[in-house]
């Protein structure tokens, strides 16, 4: 049966954020500590890695991570890639390139962010992440570590990024907008992955109330929130929302 861990559930700041002294960020509860949000799917020994977060070397660590060969990227924001980076290291012990697969905007945006990786290394000596990046478009289903993918074009703000559905889940993070076309591509999916940063609304992702309200509207028998701010307390959050509906938090896997 194939399986989602989640390595981040955070939102960009992560929780606790630097210099936040709120009731949140200084909780004992080890759910309201949050790196970046990152996933890893796993099926028959294959892994699929969905954004390589800005802390994936310590997701790695923690989980024991030992190798990675595709990667599904949502979008380019730092939070989502600066994790790239740390791929060097399996490239180095496992001989092989990794593939990423995007939006053609995301491709654009990550060879403007990381020119040593895509075009000339500036300087000989030092390793860099070897990459194949793979343009992937909304709506059309590819094969990836033995996984059949659909990525789902959504907006975060006025930028188009991807969620994913894969088989009966769909991963959905930085998200303040679904169409209806979109919504059809989610349809009949058991597990719902969707970003909720807080209760305020905010211009560039879904606030809770939105993201409860398109969680109803796709109807999945588990939905988990992630991307989530300190504003949002673990144990409070969850006692409010309905039944199927919770807060992911770091670690957790669940099974679809
Ligand atoms: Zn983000
Ligand atoms: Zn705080
Ligand atoms: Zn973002």
């Amino acid at each position: 049966m194939p399986s989602l861990k989640f390595l981040g559930t955070g939102t960009s700041h992560g929780v606790p954020e630097i210099a936040c002294s709120c009731d949140v960020c200084t909780s004992t509860n080890s759910k309201n500590r949050r790196l970046r949000s990152c996933a890893l799917f796993q099926k028959n020994g294959r892994s699929l890695l969905i954004d390589c977060s800005k802390d994936f070397r310590e997701q790695a660590l923690v989980h024991k991570i030992i190798n990675i060969t595709d990667i599904l990227v949502t979008h380019a924001h730092a939070d989502h890639v600066f994790g790239l980076d740390e791929l060097r290291v399996y490239n180095r012990l496992h001989k092989n390139r990794i593939n990423l697969y995007m939006s053609p905007e995301c491709d654009n945006s990550l060879r403007i962010l990381f020119p040593y990786i895509y075009g000339q290394p500036l300087q000989k000596g030092g390793g860099v992440s070897l990459l194949d990046n793979h343009v992937v478009q909304p709506g059309i289903a590819f094969d990836a570590a033995g996984f059949k993918i659909v990525p789902i074009p959504v907006m975060h703000g006025k930028l188009p990024v991807y969620g994913y559905r894969i088989g009966d889940l769909a991963y959905i993070t930085d998200c303040s907008y679904i169409s209806e076309e979109s919504f059809k591509l989610v349809r009949g999916v058991k597990v719902l992955v969707l970003g909720a940063l807080r209760y305020r609304e905010h211009p560039t992702h879904f606030n809770l109330d939105q993201a409860v309200e398109a969680a109803q509207i796709i109807g999945a028998d588990q939905t988990w929130f992630v991307h989530i701010s300190h504003n949002l307390d673990h144990d409070k959050v969850n006692s409010e929302l309905p039944d199927n509906i919770n807060l992911a938090y770091d670690g957790l896997t669940v099974r679809f």
